[in-house]
């Protein structure tokens, strides 16, 4: 591994200051960034730690909950605020990674972590997104565990988060620090798709970081689930995930949140299937339904396509549970 200066950051504008250097790099937990630097990935000049940062809040707001860039992962999961009104939250961050992995990942890194996609840490391999323009690995390789939405003919990733997952389904917003002063961006157009540009996991500029998220206040406490589909029980990523937020009134749905994970290059929102289940009865053909218009416009590989069958399955078993009709 190539040398590099460690500094660390006393405020949000030292840490601006000093990522406007060309080869500078944000470190907080490093559960992501010290496996690119492992693998010869990234080889930056410094990294700015900035785990000093007064960033740890987790703090109700007049209009919902704000949770600081630099709350761990585990903390949120189990942190009384979240657990009661936002518990979707919970279930995906305990859903994500290992408990290790979760005691060290902060919420901004678990935001801009990269995909998993093997390719892209082989560096033998050819990847547009390590290194564009050089090919796509996965395309004609083993692509199992790609994208069934929104890729492009450069790249096929997907993106690993669970907790992001619920922010999308939560209508979560994204607050982001730069030289021009703060700003919030949505979470669900935070994260980009490959396009052109799959080298660009999402839209926060160079020189901008992440302060943390705030999630508005919902009815969807009581009728919220995360369901993750793996290979394995933990320590694996999603092959499906989904996702669900629904304000229930009797059998009635008043309004519904969906995102899955494990299916494109961002956190996938299912705004067809929640427009279409907003008013309906909580049934479980109305759940098919709205599994099957999420599904318009999936594209499989040579060997993703189960996941044609498995994410419309995932999609009406995580409504089932969520509206306790199972
Ligand atoms: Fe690289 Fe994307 Fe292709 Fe994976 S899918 S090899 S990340 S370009």
């Amino acid at each position: 591994m190539k040398q590099f200066q460690y500094t660390k950051a006393t405020s949000p504008q030292g840490v601006l200051e000093a990522i406007s250097k060309p080869g500078t790099k944000i470190i907080a937990g490093g559960t992501n960034l010290v496996d690119h630097m492992k693998h010869g990935l990234i080889a930056p000049d410094k990294l700015v730690d900035i785990n000093h940062l007064p960033l740890k809040g987790i703090t109700p707001t007049k209009s919902g909950l704000h949770i600081g860039t630099l709350a761990l992962n585990s903390v949120v999961s189990e942190n009384a605020l979240v657990l009661q009104k936002q518990p979707l939250l919970s279930m995906a961050l305990k859903a994500g990674a290992s408990p290790q992995l979760r005691n060290m990942a902060t919420v901004g890194g678990n935001i801009m972590q990269r995909t998993r996609c093997t390719y892209f840490y082989d560096t033998i391999m050819p990847c547009n997104k390590r290194e564009p323009g050089t090919g796509c690995g996965a395309m004609e390789g083993y692509n199992r565990m790609h994208a069934i939405f929104g890729a492009s003919g450069q790249c096929i990733a997907v993106h690993p988060s669970d907790m992001c997952v619920a922010l999308a389904a939560l209508d979560a917003q994204v607050i982001i620090t730069g030289k021009k002063g703060e700003k919030r961006m949505p979470f669900t157009d935070f994260h980009r798709l490959p396009d052109d540009h799959p080298e660009l996991d999402n839209h926060l500029a160079k020189d901008e970081m992440i302060l943390g998220v705030e999630i508005p206040d919902n009815n969807f406490a009581k009728n919220s689930y995360y369901l993750k589909v793996r290979d394995r029980q933990s320590y694996a990523f999603a092959l499906v995930s989904v996702a669900v937020g629904l304000d229930l009134s009797g059998g009635t749905i008043r309004s519904a949140r969906l995102a899955m994970g494990g299916v494109a290059h961002k956190p996938w929102r299912l705004f067809e299937a929640e427009k279409f289940l907003a008013g309906k009865t909580a049934t479980e053909d109305n759940f098919k339904q709205a599994a099957q218009l999420a599904m318009q416009g999936a594209k499989a590989y040579e060997y993703n396509a189960f996941k044609l069958k498995l994410a419309p399955a995932a999609i009406t078993e995580a409504l089932k549970h969520a509206s306790g009709i199972v």
